[in-house]
């Protein structure tokens, strides 16, 4: 595997399927689809990792429960669609004003050297959940690639899933912060 294969091996690989039953190791996920089971579930955000809701409800980011870093997060609209053009004009602008703020509260939360952003769309694609339209957002340091070459499937990961919950939650709120006084100064 060259090292940009394995560079792009994180887009391939869409983990947070089998960590909640279906995916990827056991055939087509099962329907409804992960995302929106977990949007079912009734169960706390805190329990099952979803970091940010927009207020409109039609856009949310989760953590990637098998993530390729710690702070890996998934953005996505709260309606099943399988492709960007599925998306309405609102959705397509809630999930990107996600997409913008998990980039921020990433390199707020981790400092890393570079983010990885992008989607799978499709299995040829990569997609572990291809009926339900996903952006991950990567935080990415230089050398990490060799590392993950080195540890193979391992995924060692240098910290809990609900460590990494509450850094990028605390992050995504001094940036929401920072971006509605921002927005104060520039009605004054
Ligand atoms: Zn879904």
């Amino acid at each position: 595997m060259t090292n940009l294969d394995h560079l792009w091996a994180g887009w391939r690989s869409d983990f947070i399927a089998s960590a909640y039953g279906g995916g990827p190791k056991d055939g087509p996920a099962p329907d409804p689809c992960v995302f929106c089971r977990i949007l079912a579930s009734g169960l706390p955000d805190d329990e099952v990792h979803i970091i940010w809701r927009h207020p409109s409800g039609r856009a949310f980011a989760i953590l990637n429960a098998y993530p390729y870093t710690s702070g890996h997060l998934m953005v996505m609209p709260t309606r099943h669609v399988a492709g960007v053009e599925d998306l309405t004009p609102e959705e397509a602008a809630d999930v990107w004003e996600g997409v913008r703020a998990a980039v921020q509260a990433v390199k707020e939360a981790y400092r890393p050297d570079g983010v990885n952003l992008g989607a799978n769309l499709g299995k040829a694609a990569g997609a572990g959940v291809p009926g339900h339209f996903h952006m991950h957002v990567i935080p990415r340091w230089v050398g990490d690639t060799s590392f993950m070459t080195a540890v193979a499937e391992a995924r060692v990961l240098p910290e809990p899933l609900s460590e990494s919950a509450a850094k990028l939650r605390a992050s995504w709120e001094r940036v929401a912060l920072r971006k509605s006084s921002s927005i104060d100064e520039l009605s004054r």
